[in-house]
């Protein structure tokens, strides 16, 4: 069986495919992380991706036919005082691996994000639309991607958005924890977007990865390139707060619904700029591996039942 290098092992994204079991079924998972450690306590090898490189030698000693890169430097804000980092880590370190992977002949999965786009467009954006990042975080994923293209490695290049996973850092989590202590949020209304769970990605990655695996040469060919892998359907932050109060609190997770009020991003100002419109077309992804994305309230659903049934 092929080994599968999942690098980023402890991440929102890289838990949720070692929690999964689709990922096992493709080829022998190898974990990596930062500090050679996973979230459950069991080992990993070691991958530190802001020194790109000390990549080749994990590579070299465990050949994997199939790399996943869900390891990022994702602090969007911070990146604007750390932008060399934040592009060795999303730029130079997937460069190295990338290369690795065209001599090696693997198959690298990448993510990438909305945040390549200047959020200036009025519909959703397709795989080829112009980049024009915001911030540092942005670009140094910019980099990566043109890395990637540029290395001749065969890929799956794909751009996700808002995600959000039972653990982790993310938007979900921070407004269960707000809304239990506070009885009014305020939350930014005008950007757009399509929340993505983690496990959406893992699924669609892994049906992604099937198909390619039962792929001639002529079907890799096409299906190998930029994808946009994110939910179906947009709404606001303050649309996905006031969903997720709503739903929560069916589930019991809260004890009432706080009020959510709607602002402007210029009343909740960060050191990144972000984009107001991040809605990524997804038809290609579902048309190419006959995958069907859900509309993002069935990610909320599931992810809520999951911390629901944590909670018991
Ligand atoms: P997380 O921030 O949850 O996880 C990122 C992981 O990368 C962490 O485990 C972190 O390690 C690891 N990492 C950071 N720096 C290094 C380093 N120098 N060497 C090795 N590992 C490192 O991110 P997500 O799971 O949410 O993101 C997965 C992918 O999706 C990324 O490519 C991200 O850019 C992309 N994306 C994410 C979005 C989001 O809303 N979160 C939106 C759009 C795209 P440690 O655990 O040690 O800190």
């Amino acid at each position: 069986m092929n080994n599968i290098l999942l690098l980023g092992a402890n991440g929102q994204l890289g838990r949720s495919f070692l929690e999964h079991d689709a990922l096992s079924t493709l080829g022998n998972v190898v974990a990596a992380s930062r500090d050679g450690a996973r979230f459950d306590g069991a080992p990993a090898e070691v991958a530190d991706l802001s020194s790109p490189a000390t990549l080749p030698a994990l590579l070299d000693k465990v050949r994997p036919g199939i790399i996943i890169n869900a390891a990022a430097y994702t602090a969007v804000d911070r990146a604007e005082q750390e932008e060399p980092l934040a592009t060795t880590v999303n730029g130079e370190a997937v460069d190295v691996i990338a290369r690795w992977a065209a001599t090696n002949h693997a198959l690298v999965v990448h993510y990438s994000t909305d945040y390549v786009f200047d959020g200036n467009a009025i519909a959703p954006y397709a795989v080829d639309a112009p980049t024009a990042p915001l911030g540092a975080y942005g670009r140094s994923k910019l980099a990566g991607e043109r890395a990637l293209r540029a290395s001749g490695a065969n890929h799956l290049l794909l751009r996700t958005a808002w995600v959000y996973a039972p653990h982790g850092h993310n938007f979900l989590r921070t407004m269960l924890r707000l809304g239990a202590e506070r009885d009014e949020l305020r939350v930014v209304a005008d950007q757009q977007g399509a929340p993505t769970s983690t496990d959406l990605i893992v699924q669609a990655t892994c049906a992604a990865l099937a198909a390619w695996q039962h792929a001639g040469i002529t079907q890799r060919a096409a299906m190998q390139g930029t994808h946009h892998l994110v939910a179906s359907g947009h709404t606001s932050w303050h649309g996905f707060a006031g969903a997720i109060f709503d739903k929560a609190q069916a589930r019991g997770l809260i004890p009432h619904a706080p009020k959510v009020l709607p602002i402007a991003t210029a009343d909740y100002p960060t050191p990144a700029k972000r984009p107001a419109w991040s809605v990524l077309d997804n038809q290609g992804f579902q048309q190419r591996f006959d995958y069907a994305l859900a509309d993002w309230q069935k990610g909320l659903d599931h992810v809520l039942d999951t911390l629901a049934k944590q909670a018991r």
